[in-house]
């Protein structure tokens, strides 16, 4: 079923930050519509067989599937609604959003639309990694929907490029499928990652590669080796799949051919301290008892070793952003 063609609040997207908004907004009394383009609910977490998640809501160490439908569980308890298979192709002034559903495009009018969009992992093509364009190049995400959605075993000797928390994501599912990296690679000089997420590698005993870059990748049809690079000196290496991991962009295509304002910076929506956009019916986080929305002065960075900023714009008020659920 569709939403009403007119609602209180649209949340754009049923991942863990659209449900837990649904939530406490639902629990508030108000009318609330959950969208999300997938078969069903729950964003990420539901590729994700592994743990650790839902320790901050629910104080208990829960795999990815598990917090999903709990998530899922205590929107629907606060009574709002969740509509699967639902697009948003479009978002136009005062809240007035395009839904791809399976009905149809449907145009819906909303008196508030938080965008919970989430983040996908920065490609292949955008690292400019060279070499030819065989299968077998993929991200965590593509691999743990293989993995845990799929139950395949898409290959045994793979490379996993980055060391931030979500390539140790990848490093357990490849293991959890039966793979064994032959590497880890990272540009920088340091782990991305902290604590106890440094150990796997040294307990498998899957060496790790600091100050490397993946230069080429190489094989027809499937991947039969990388080029590494580390200072001046290149070798190649023999492995059957490259998993590019992290490096988080927010997806924002929805945004970038909307009417609201980009920060060419994170790549996400401009926002003030309560999470407002540029057309204050529109929201990337909710926060608490929201005061008129101008004036607002604009908030820049006046040193390049600021790369971004958040929020871009301070509403001038004596109200301060209060408890949140943030999208
Ligand atoms: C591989 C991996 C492993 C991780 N492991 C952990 C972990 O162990 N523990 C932990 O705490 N965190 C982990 N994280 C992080 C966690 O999953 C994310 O922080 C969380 O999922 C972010 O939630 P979100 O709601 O912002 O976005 P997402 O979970 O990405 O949800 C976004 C939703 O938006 C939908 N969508 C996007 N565009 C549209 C559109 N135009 N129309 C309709 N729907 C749309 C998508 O279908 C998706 O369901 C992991 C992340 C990854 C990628």
């Amino acid at each position: 079923m569709s939403p009403p063609q007119t609602l209180d609040v649209l949340i754009i997207c049923a991942g863990p930050a659209g449900l837990s908004a649904a939530s406490v907004l639902a629990e508030q009394g108000l009318e609330v519509h959950v969208v999300d383009r997938e078969n069903a609910a729950g964003g990420i977490p539901r590729h994700c067989g592994h743990s650790p998640y839902g320790w901050r809501e629910f104080r208990r160490i829960m795999g990815g599937q598990n917090y999903a439908r709990r998530l899922i569980a205590c929107a629907q308890n606060h009574g709002a609604h969740i509509h699967t298979r639902t697009t948003v192709v479009a978002l136009h002034p005062q809240g007035s959003v395009d839904l791809s559903t399976p009905t149809g495009l449907h145009r819906v009018q909303a008196n508030r639309v938080l965008i919970a969009t989430g983040v996908r992992e920065t490609s292949r093509a955008a690292r400019f990694i060279g070499g030819t364009k065989p299968g077998g190049v993929m991200n965590t995400g593509a691999l743990q929907g293989l993995v845990y959605l799929a139950q395949k075993s898409p290959f045994k000797r793979p490379i996993i490029l980055g060391s931030e928390l979500v390539s140790f994501s990848a490093l357990m599912t490849c293991r959890h499928s039966g793979a064994r990296p032959v590497a880890m690679v990272e540009p920088n000089a340091n782990l991305t990652t902290y604590g106890a997420a440094r150990w796997p590698p040294r307990v498998l005993g899957i060496p790790v590669h600091l100050n490397t870059q993946i230069t080429a990748i190489h094989g027809r049809d499937w991947v039969t080796g990388v080029t590494l690079k580390s200072g001046e000196t290149e070798r190649r290496i023999a492995c059957d799949a490259v998993v590019i991991t992290g490096a988080f962009r927010p997806k924002n295509a929805l945004l970038r051919a909307s009417h609201l304002v980009v920060d060419p910076s994170t790549r996400g929506p401009e926002i003030d301290q309560f999470g407002r956009c540029s057309d204050p019916v529109y929201f990337a986080a909710t926060q608490g008892q929201l005061p008129d929305p101008a004036p607002t002065q604009t908030v820049r960075a006046v040193d390049n070793a600021i790369a971004w900023h958040t929020p871009q714009r301070i509403a001038q008020t004596s109200e301060t952003p209060s408890n949140a659920a943030f999208g």
